[in-house]
């Protein structure tokens, strides 16, 4: 017995050995990869369910690897969170949204806002001012950008947090709340933040129209949501028939593969400007 719990140990320290090792490789290389221009926001459009039109889109974060090729986020944010990177990805973010929503405005494009995703860490008294910076810098409207926040950060819950998120609004901004439902936010909850929009999380949109109990979920979100006066988005989105559920719910946009994936910034132009519909 004394043998296989130590050959138990050996193998798990080994893996984790080589786990710490993938992290330390994935921060040193991402360290370079903010340097060498390495990294690039997709866009993935919002369709409203009224009208079939673009309102909005997301801004997501991808990686072009010079030799693994493009990297998705579920590999890097992690890391990046757990070294603090994130504060100068997420600045990175910041700053190349208004700079590209700069530039459609200078090409006389009509933009819908343009969501970025902000970490809990980034949440601190100063970001209200490291936005307003980065908005004058690029002369863009404060309503033109919107933010993502999750739960983790309403958990948090100090007055200092919603301070800071009423400070945003008051500066223009809205704010919605990402993967809602996979957290520990409740009515009662919600009410205490100024949250514009509620996300419905992905995980509830994949079982509509079959599996009921997420049509209960995807159903008291929806209803909660319009009591409280927000917006609701479904993401995650693949199918017409979670469409039509999603419709007959009274959930107010949809973002998923259905209407498209997230794409570069040149072919959510394009889609704009031919005025893709649902
Ligand atoms: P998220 O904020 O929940 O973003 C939505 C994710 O769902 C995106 O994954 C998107 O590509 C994916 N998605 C959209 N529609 C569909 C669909 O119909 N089917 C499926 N299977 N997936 C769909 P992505 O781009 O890989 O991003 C993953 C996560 O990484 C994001 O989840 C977000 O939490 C994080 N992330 C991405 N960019 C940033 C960023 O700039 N800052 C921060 N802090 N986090 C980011
Ligand atoms: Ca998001
Ligand atoms: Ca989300
Ligand atoms: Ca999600």
């Amino acid at each position: 017995a004394a043998q296989s719990i130590e050959s138990n140990f050996i193998f798990y320290s080994e893996e984790m050995n080589q786990r710490a090792k993938e992290h330390l490789r994935i921060e040193s290389e991402l360290r370079q990869a903010l340097q060498n221009n390495e990294l690039a926001l997709f866009y993935q459009p919002k369709v409203s369910l009224r009208s079939g039109r673009i309102v909005g889109a997301e801004a997501l974060l991808r990686w072009r690897h010079p030799l693994r090729g493009l990297v998705s986020p579920g590999v890097f944010i992690p890391v990046a969170e757990e070294t603090g990177l994130i504060l100068d990805l997420g600045e990175w973010v910041l700053e190349e949204a208004c700079r590209q929503v700069r530039e459609w405005r200078d090409a006389n494009l009509i933009m819908p806002p343009i969501a970025v995703n902000l970490s809990a860490r980034q949440f601190d008294a100063g970001l209200p001012h490291r936005i307003a910076v980065v908005l004058e810098r690029y002369g863009v409207q404060p309503d033109q950008i919107n933010l993502e926040i999750t739960e983790s950060l309403l958990v948090r819950g100090t007055d200092n947090v919603i301070a800071i998120m009423n400070q945003l609004v008051a500066m223009g901004m809205s704010l919605a709340l990402d993967d809602f439902g996979t957290g520990y936010s409740s009515l009662a909850y919600l009410k205490k933040f100024p949250i514009s929009t509620l996300k419905i999380d992905r995980s509830f949109v994949i079982g509509l129209p079959y599996e009921e109990n997420d049509c209960a979920i995807a159903r008291a979100i929806v209803t909660m949501a319009q009591q409280l006066r927000q917006e609701i988005v479904a993401e995650g989105v693949e199918t017409a028939e979670q469409m039509s559920f999603l419709r007959e719910l009274g959930c107010d946009q949809l973002q998923g593969y259905l209407f498209s994936p997230p794409v570069p910034a040149i072919e959510f132009a394009t889609m704009l400007r031919e005025g893709k519909r649902l």
